[in-house]
């Protein structure tokens, strides 16, 4: 469904620009760095892709693409930036918010952790507003060809025994190398099902 379909529609700063609700969505959710745009361009085949809308200035922004006729995917702005000004913060938080609280063709939001570093305090921010707007979302681990499988494992441990915490968390945690494409695949195929 995404091969040479997927195309970046607009760049969104307030609730006015979102495009209207009338196809099914996911969207993807994580600290900035964490390899989201890398994600992306590997489930859609399309190098740069996400990249092209990651430039500065449009970070802060809902970037949204279309798949096919039909689908949305919608990249959420990178959280966590060491410097933000609390105003930019606060302009995102509250974006962010009204966004996840009201979109009705949201189907699953995809929260990606860093396979080397686990669920942070910056993370945890994120899954309580999406338990708050009861939004399920789904935990991508990213960057899995960095950490050693007995490392993974540990990390996978502490991410499950945090999940435990969260009401919207979906139980399964997929684990991603956009570098090598382990577990894109399967994420391809959920996000299929979902959409
Ligand atoms: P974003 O800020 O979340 O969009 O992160 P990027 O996709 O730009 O990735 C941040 C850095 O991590 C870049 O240098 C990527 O090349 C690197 N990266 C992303 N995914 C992977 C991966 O699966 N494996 C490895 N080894 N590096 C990755």
């Amino acid at each position: 469904m995404f091969a040479g379909q997927t195309d970046f529609l607009k760049g969104v700063v307030a609730m006015s620009g979102l495009p209207p609700s009338d196809r099914l969505e996911v969207c993807f959710a994580g600290r900035s760095n964490v390899g989201k745009s890398s994600l992306i361009n590997a489930l859609t085949g399309r190098k740069g892709l996400a990249r092209a809308s990651n430039t500065p200035g449009r970070t802060q922004e809902i970037n949204f693409f279309t798949v096919g006729e039909e689908h949305y995917l919608v990249d959420l702005p990178g959280y966590g930036y060491a410097n933000a000004p609390v105003a930019v913060v606060e302009k995102w938080q509250k974006l962010l918010k009204q966004y996840l609280s009201g979109r009705q063709n949201l189907r699953r939001a995809f929260v990606l952790i860093d396979s080397r570093h686990g669920i942070k305090k910056v993370d945890e921010e994120i899954l309580s507003l999406l338990d708050s707007a009861a939004v399920t979302f789904q935990v991508v681990m990213t960057k899995a060809d960095k950490v050693k499988a007995a490392d993974r494992e540990a990390i996978l441990k502490q991410v499950r025994e945090k999940l435990a915490k969260h009401p919207a968390a979906f139980p399964e945690i997929i684990v991603t190398s956009s570098e090598k494409g382990d577990g894109i695949p399967t994420l391809r195929a959920i996000i299929s099902t979902l959409i």
